[in-house]
């Protein structure tokens, strides 16, 4: 592909076009950050590893009916999507108590969380993706109130969906989160789900298998998502 340009690059991926005006090229880096770039590195296999999981969750969210950006994989590293007009809100939903939500609220880590609590984040680096609510949404017009109900239908039915998934390889998937756009009209999932993005504890030991290996300097960052690859199947 000669004629394509990126149109962003963050710190694990670069969006290129593509030939066709309603498509996007991800490509995925090996580059790991944390802490609003704080601390980065390259971390060998990363992006291959996360392109094909990535290309196997959305594949799956596909088959079982959620309406995905997702085209197909087009090399190791890379995949074609539909171009959304994203929706500038991380959609987070959380099973047992992680993260944010622990140093926020004072909550001990690992309490499961019963229901499930979803929160809304405004995606912006300058403010460090401020927690917002419905109605900041609705106020500030990054999004219709049709289209909050239907991201919160979506991302809980994501969690039905791929908590079971990962129940199956013995994984307990404690928090997630998802980025939604518009294409033609309607709601797509977009963005990507791999182990940069949500959070993956072995059943048994409660050992991290996603990115907090790497927030917390605990080693082992592409071997566990390569054994939660292997865990489900992800071919590699
Ligand atoms: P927390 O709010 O606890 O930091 O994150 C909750 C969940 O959402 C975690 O699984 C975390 O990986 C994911 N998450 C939150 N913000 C971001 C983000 O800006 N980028 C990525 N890749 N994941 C995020």
């Amino acid at each position: 592909m000669t004629d394509r340009q990126a149109l962003y690059e963050g710190k694990a991926k670069i969006i290129y076009t593509s030939s066709a005006e309603d498509e996007l090229i991800l490509h995925f880096k090996d580059d790991a950050s944390a802490f609003d770039g704080e601390k980065v590195e390259q971390l060998a296999r990363k992006g291959e590893v996360n392109n094909a999981f990535n290309a196997f969750v959305m594949e799956y969210l596909q088959s079982e009916g959620v309406p995905t950006h997702f085209i197909r994989r087009l090399d190791a590293r890379e995949s074609l999507v539909r171009r959304l007009d994203m929706i500038p809100v991380e959609c987070v939903l959380r099973n047992r108590a992680a993260g944010s939500l622990t140093k926020r609220l004072g909550i001990e880590e690992g309490r499961v969380l019963e229901p499930p609590i979803l929160e809304f984040f405004l995606k912006n680096d300058a403010l460090h993706d401020p927690m917002i609510n419905t109605s900041h949404i609705r106020t500030f017009g990054w999004a219709s109130a049709e289209e909050v109900e239907a991201m919160r239908r979506w991302t809980v039915r994501v969690n039905t969906l791929l908590k079971a998934l990962f129940a199956k390889a013995d994984l307990i998937l404690v928090d997630f989160k998802l980025e939604f756009g518009r294409y033609q009209g309607e709601l797509y999932l977009g963005d990507e789900f791999s182990p940069d993005g949500c959070r993956l504890w072995d059943a048994h030991s409660l050992e991290k298998m996603d990115k907090d290996r790497f927030r917390r300097n605990l080693g082992g960052v592409v071997e566990a998502y390569l054994e939660v690859a292997q865990r489900l199947g992800v071919p590699l």
